[in-house]
């Protein structure tokens, strides 16, 4: 398949809705991002990786460090993870408080703000240092070595991180959280500064398109954990729209509220889209588009 072709064709096709929706507001940092910025990435299983538009530029990657954060914590952990984390959408906005106590202090998704913050707590146990493993992981898979936080996002999301930090210690009174809860939103809060380009991401994420195997060709996940992520991501990887999004593009995708989004196709190739402007559930706009015209203009879905 011609994917520089292809995403020249989709670029063009979206440019009418580059621009549209609102980048989000809940830190300056995020809030001041040109919001008609726009790139995309495809990586195939070899790491060969095409791109279009903004696709070399580092962006706030945000929730997209969940998929990462639970792959670790399932590969150091194994699956007792899930005693701890459901896997059901919420239906709740992504930092809800309210579902968490009727249901015991177990979030329902790892990619809801509770559930992430359970799987940081776990890989913080297991690794001693979650964020430093996530950020040597994202470097050893996309190959690039110059992958790095941003200050003033992680700062921001501290001084503006009064829900996170409730949800935190609402789980902790249920037993739910082994670490302190200030190191661990320490922790959640670098890793939801991580800046990544869509190269960077695309190549990335080629675990879940390669069911398990790393970049270097070791295993980092069983086959079914690789599904499992996988099938998760598609439940609940883009907020409250992950029914439409599964509609709409019918692959597994994680948005993050920079702007990013990545998405799967299994066996074959990864994709890594990002423009700030978002619509009213959190995915982005264009990002959004682009990823469905990859699917109508070339059949490849899971479905
Ligand atoms: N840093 C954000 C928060 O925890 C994550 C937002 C997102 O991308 O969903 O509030």
């Amino acid at each position: 398949m011609d994917y520089q072709h292809l995403l020249e064709r989709i670029a063009a096709d979206v440019a009418p809705l580059i621009g549209s929706g609102t980048p989000a507001e809940y830190i300056p940092a995020l809030a001041g991002v040109d919001p008609r910025r726009f790139g995309m990435a495809i990586a195939d299983l070899e790491g060969n990786v095409f791109g279009t538009g903004d696709w070399r530029v580092p962006f706030s990657t945000q929730s997209i460090t969940k998929v990462f954060a639970l792959a670790l914590a399932l590969a150091e952990g194994g699956d007792s993870l899930w005693e701890r984390v459901g896997r059901e959408p919420s239906g709740n906005p992504f930092n809800s408080l309210v579902q968490l106590e009727y249901e015991n202090g177990i979030p329902r998704n790892p990619f809801i703000n509770a559930g992430a913050l359970v799987v940081t707590d776990r890989l913080q146990t297991l690794t001693g240092d979650a964020s430093s493993e996530l950020l040597d992981f994202l470097r050893q898979e996309s190959g690039n070595p110059d992958i790095g936080f941003d200050a003033e996002v992680a700062a921001s999301e501290h001084e503006h991180g009064d829900r996170n930090a409730a949800v935190a210690h609402f789980m902790a009174s249920y037993g739910n959280i082994d670490n302190p809860v200030p190191a661990l939103l320490d922790h959640y809060f670098w890793q939801c500064s991580i800046e990544m380009t869509c190269a960077d991401l695309a190549l990335a994420a080629r675990f879940l398109a390669r069911h398990g195997l790393r970049s270097d060709g070791s295993r980092l996940l069983t086959r079914s954990e690789a599904k499992q992520i996988n099938a998760v991501m598609m439940t609940c990887g883009t907020y409250d729209a992950a029914g439409e999004f599964a509609y709409r593009v019918g692959l597994p995708g994680k948005s993050g509220v920079g702007g990013g989004i990545i998405a799967v196709v299994p066996g074959r190739c990864t994709l890594a889209v990002w423009s700030p402007g978002l619509d009213a559930q959190g995915n982005s706009v264009a990002g959004a588009a682009a990823l469905d015209r990859f699917t109508t203009l070339t059949g490849l879905s899971v479905f």
